[in-house]
């Protein structure tokens, strides 16, 4: 199996409450509540390493329709032997029990994670006995530096420190790079002013890390869809303001996708006049069950 290319598929692209959200009487899950080829699932991605063995980045709460999804597009082997996790809100890690006794019952899991969500962890009684238990098997990464999630997967994964609300712990956006290219998985930033902190554009800032595939923050459309409290409590650049920072693809530059929708945004429906004008800017909209080749 060795040789093979790294496969990267995103198995879920809304926001953590996935769509329809629990609760929203609203015309935005109403008319996709019951059909489930509508609804979407929260931002995880199942990666496959060059030697067939499987990496998941998030541990979502949906982890049992993601393994169908994946499973549905090509033999996936199981259980996968790490997960890395970018932060500790709901929806990125919620799925980390299913790994326990109660569900899949497994040993020695390899969990990536910053130093930061290692202390909440081990602090989280529902946590802390799945690695007392041998369950789980925490392993820091240092930000900036890359590691392999597994000896001879053929890719490796370097997190990058990437501020976003921290009351549980720190955030980061993550890079992954195989033999032919590399992306970054960047669910979650409060602002771009925090995220680059040199004055540079958000083209070059993908260019020095030497990005071809960027999937990013995509939650909200616009403020309108949000009220005025969730502005402040729950802040993300809306993807206006990322689409004028990025004015229109040109030659050369990198592939971007939005993802983590929240259920508000127009963009996860293909034909609103909002994902019309950002794919005729020549960005892209990530979709549940997309491939990426690195
Ligand atoms: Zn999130
Ligand atoms: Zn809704
Ligand atoms: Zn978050």
């Amino acid at each position: 199996m060795t040789g093979q290319s790294v496969e990267v598929t995103l198995l879920g692209n809304t926001q953590d409450g996935g769509y329809p959200q629990v609760g929203c009487l609203k015309d935005c899950c109403m008319k996709v509540r019951g059909n489930v080829s509508l609804s979407r699932m929260p931002v995880s991605l199942g990666l496959k390493g060059a030697d067939g063995l499987t990496h998941m980045v998030e541990a979502s709460r949906m982890m049992s329709q993601q393994f169908d999804l994946w499973n549905s597009l090509g033999a996936v082997s199981w259980p996968p032997s790490s997960f890395t996790l970018t932060h500790a809100h709901l929806g990125h890690i919620d799925g980390l029990g299913l790994l326990g006794r109660e569900v899949m019952g497994l040993r020695g899991v390899r969990v990536h994670c910053s130093d930061s969500m290692s202390r909440l962890l081990r602090k989280t009684p529902s946590w802390n006995i799945m690695i007392e238990q041998g369950v789980i098997d925490l392993d820091i990464w240092i930000p900036g530096v890359p590691f392999e999630p597994s000896v001879g997967c053929g890719f490796t994964i370097t997190a990058i420190p990437i501020p976003h609300r921290s009351e549980l712990s720190d955030n980061h956006a993550l890079i992954i790079r195989g033999k032919s290219k590399s992306l970054l998985f960047m669910p979650d930033q409060d602002s771009w002013e925090e995220t680059i902190i040199e004055d540079i554009g958000i083209v070059e800032w993908l260019n020095r890390m030497d990005i071809d595939i960027a999937l990013i923050d995509g939650t909200f459309w616009d403020y309108d869809e949000i009220s005025s409290r969730d502005i402040t409590e729950i802040p993300h650049p809306p993807v206006t303001e990322t689409l004028d920072r990025l004015g229109a693809k040109k030659n050369g530059d990198p592939d971007i996708e939005f993802t983590h929708f929240n259920h508000t945004n127009p963009l996860l429906e293909m034909n609103s006049v909002q994902s019309k004008k950002l794919l005729s800017m020549g960005w892209g909209i990530s979709e549940q069950g997309g491939v990426y080749r690195l």
